[in-house]
């Protein structure tokens, strides 16, 4: 239940112990000076001493221990000598021939030794070097804690607690926008919170898990609280990371400690987040050292088949790759509930953009609608980070409201990163660039089904030098065939265009490879779009959704299929490179015209695009209203 300060990076590590030297070498200093003694005192030998004694110089002899403290009759005036051990000192004084009469004048004091302070002062030297060590070791390990070491407090669960009654934390279904039907399901799951002993009085089993899955930043954690948020449940959140640390058995434990802790707080919601972490396929082999992480795992399972449903105990978890999960994770009576959550389509986008902009103020000329219609492939946490950017661009050139021009920008920075204007192209690479990012525009443009451009650009952002966006008319759940050739053939029209007009090749298509590569791959291993191979899956067989990344682990076919599956790879990407080919070739003066102007402008938006397009004998692309699709 302790809020544990973040992860500490590795320099503030090196200055905590930095600091842990210099309090060392104070505290040796304090010692050396303690153990050292009165150094400014005058030190004389005993045959001065008693010379003195004699002449009737001193008045007082303070004998402690071994030293002897000696005030004169002269006021201020004082020294110190050492006696002889076992010896008492008047008797000594008395062997060096000082009369008794002058010895009895002086005031002798023995000081007691037995106090601790005698004790101590012998055993520093021992003593204080352990203290130190042990302190040592504990400001360590207290810096280290937070670097993940958790050495003194491991089995305590490192859940987070969100209390219904925290009013600043509380996030209700308002603030999640979209995800319609992911919402409806989980009303059911707060209608129980809510009110559990309806349901349980008329025998409904109401699920123990549910499992959120959806692309990152699609609103998942999110959603989540607000399920809380609704209910008005106390909801404890931990990520499938923080239960795997350094010892093992510490995961395992952990599930423990937070299935008790929520039980005592029914009605309650445990969320596991990114469950991925732990809940991979066990067994697997995956990156090897397992155990730990199978432990933490069987826990969990354990903890879900331990409760009764009457114990008011929901556990959600959220995850972007259902794929990798262990089947036991899934079986009924565990996470049995699935809810999936997409990418927001442009309605929701505009909802998401208004949320918020709940505390922006707006210049008159913002219109999200606008806004969503140009961002389709973002999702929830891409709207989000785009609103700030505008906010930040408006902050920073000092206006107190947030225009739609900033929102534009952000548009483009979010998708691409920033601008690099100082990044400069030398003259010949700004040709270069030129004529590639027209060749990808003039083929997006040609080609039937591919995504109308929207911009060109050659000032470098994020890693690429130029770009050019296109973007689809409307939302598409669905790619055909046709628009993955077009899209490949685009794709590859850049670096086409760099070998027609120069004749020679540079690393700046690079990515563009990769991307015609890939789309070509999955055409024919995951889409059964090869006439060859047919209606046959090789990778993300059913079961294993996709999104968005690879599939993991080994192949599954013969190599036989495997050097078909090459070839035909190959085959699309010759065609698609003959296909860009003959495009530049039939619209040369097109090209060339697309070039000169972005080396004289840099930029082309879309209306000038299309007008110089229309000026070459080209159509632009059906401009479709999308108002009226609605
Ligand atoms: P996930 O857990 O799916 O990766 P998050 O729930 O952490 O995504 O979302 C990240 C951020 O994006 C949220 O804090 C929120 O600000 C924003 N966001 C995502 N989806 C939505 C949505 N549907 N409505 C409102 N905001 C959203
Ligand atoms: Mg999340
Ligand atoms: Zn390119």
């Amino acid at each position: 239940m302790k809020k544990e300060p973040n992860k500490m990076p590795l320099g503030n590590l090196l200055r905590n112990a930095l600091g842990a030297l210099m309090v060392f070498f104070l505290l040796s200093a304090v010692y050396s000076w303690l153990v050292g003694g009165t150094s400014n005192v005058p030190e004389i030998s005993l045959s001065e001493l008693s010379a003195d004694i004699t002449k009737g110089l001193v008045a007082k002899v303070t004998v402690n221990g071994e030293v002897v403290a000696i005030d004169y009759v002269e006021a201020g005036k004082v020294a110190q000598t050492k006696k002889e051990t076992g010896t008492a000192l008047s008797q000594t004084l008395l062997n060096l021939g000082v009369p008794k009469d002058k010895l009895d004048k002086v005031n002798i004091n023995i000081e007691e030794q037995s106090g601790t302070g005698y004790w101590l002062l012998g055993l520093a030297p021992f003593l204080l070097p352990i203290l130190f060590i042990a302190f040592f070791i504990w400001y360590l390990t207290r810096q280290m804690r937070g670097a993940g070491m958790q050495a003194l407090s491991f089995g305590q669960s490192k859940a987070r607690l969100t209390a219904p009654d925290d009013q600043k934390q509380k996030i209700t279904f308002k603030d999640v926008a979209g995800v319609k039907e992911a919402k409806e399901e989980l009303l059911e799951i707060v209608d129980f919170l809510k009110s559990p002993k309806r349901f349980l009085e008329i025998g409904a089993r109401i699920p123990k898990g549910v499992l959120l899955m959806g692309p990152p930043g699609s609103g998942k954690t999110i959603l989540s609280r607000a399920v809380a948020g609704e209910a008005g449940v106390p909801f404890f959140s931990i990520s499938g990371s923080e239960f795997v640390e350094m010892f093992v058995g510490v995961g395992a434990s952990r599930v423990r400690d937070l299935f008790q802790m929520a039980k005592k707080s029914a009605p309650a919601i445990i969320f596991i987040d990114e469950i991925d972490a732990v809940g991979r396929v066990r067994g697997g082999g995956l990156g090897g050292g397992n155990d730990e992480r199978e432990q933490t795992l069987n826990q969990i399972l354990v903890e879900m088949d331990g409760f009764e449903p009457n114990e008011k105990l929901i556990i959600m978890a959220a995850t972007n790759r259902p794929d990798v999960l262990d089947p036991a994770l899934l079986r009924p009576g565990r996470f049995d509930r699935r809810v999936v959550l997409d990418l927001p389509d442009r309605n929701d986008r505009e909802e998401i953009l208004k949320i918020h902009s709940r505390k922006k103020p707006f210049a008159e000329d913002v219109n999200l609608r606008v806004v969503a219609e140009r961002t389709p492939g973002f999702s929830g946490a891409d709207l989000y980070s785009l609103m700030n950017e505008g906010a930040i661009l408006a902050a920073r050139e000092n206006r107190k409201k947030v225009s739609q021009f900033d929102l534009i920008r952000s548009i483009e920075k979010v998708m691409l990163g920033p601008e690099r204007k100082s990044h400069l192209l030398s003259k010949k690479e700004k040709e270069i660039t030129a004529y590639h990012e027209a060749g990808h525009a003039l083929a997006a443009s040609v080609l039937p089904f591919a995504d109308p451009v929207h911009k060109i650009s050659i000032i470098s952002r994020g890693r690429a030098a130029g770009y050019t966006l296109k973007l689809p008319i409307e939302d598409r759940k669905l790619q055909s065939r046709r628009e993955f050739l077009d899209d490949i053939a685009v794709s590859l029209a850049g670096y086409s265009a760099e070998k027609m007009i120069f004749g020679d090749l540079t690393t700046g298509p690079s990515n563009d490879l990769q991307v015609a590569t890939g789309l070509a791959r999955d055409m024919v291993a995951k889409y059964g779009m090869s006439e060859k191979l047919g209606p046959m899956a090789f990778e993300g067989q059913l079961g294993r959704p996709m999104f968005g990344y690879g599939f993991e682990g080994g192949v599954d076919y013969s190599e036989r299929f495997g050097a078909v599956i090459d070839d035909e790879v190959a085959r699309i990407l010759s065609e698609a490179e003959k296909k860009a080919e003959e495009i530049l070739t039939k619209h040369r003066p097109t090209l060339n015209a697309i070039a000169t102007r972005l080396i004289e402008t840099e930029t082309i938006e879309r209306e000038a695009f299309e007008k110089l397009l229309v000026a070459n004998g080209i159509t632009p692309k059906q401009k479709q209203d999308i108002e009226h699709q609605v």
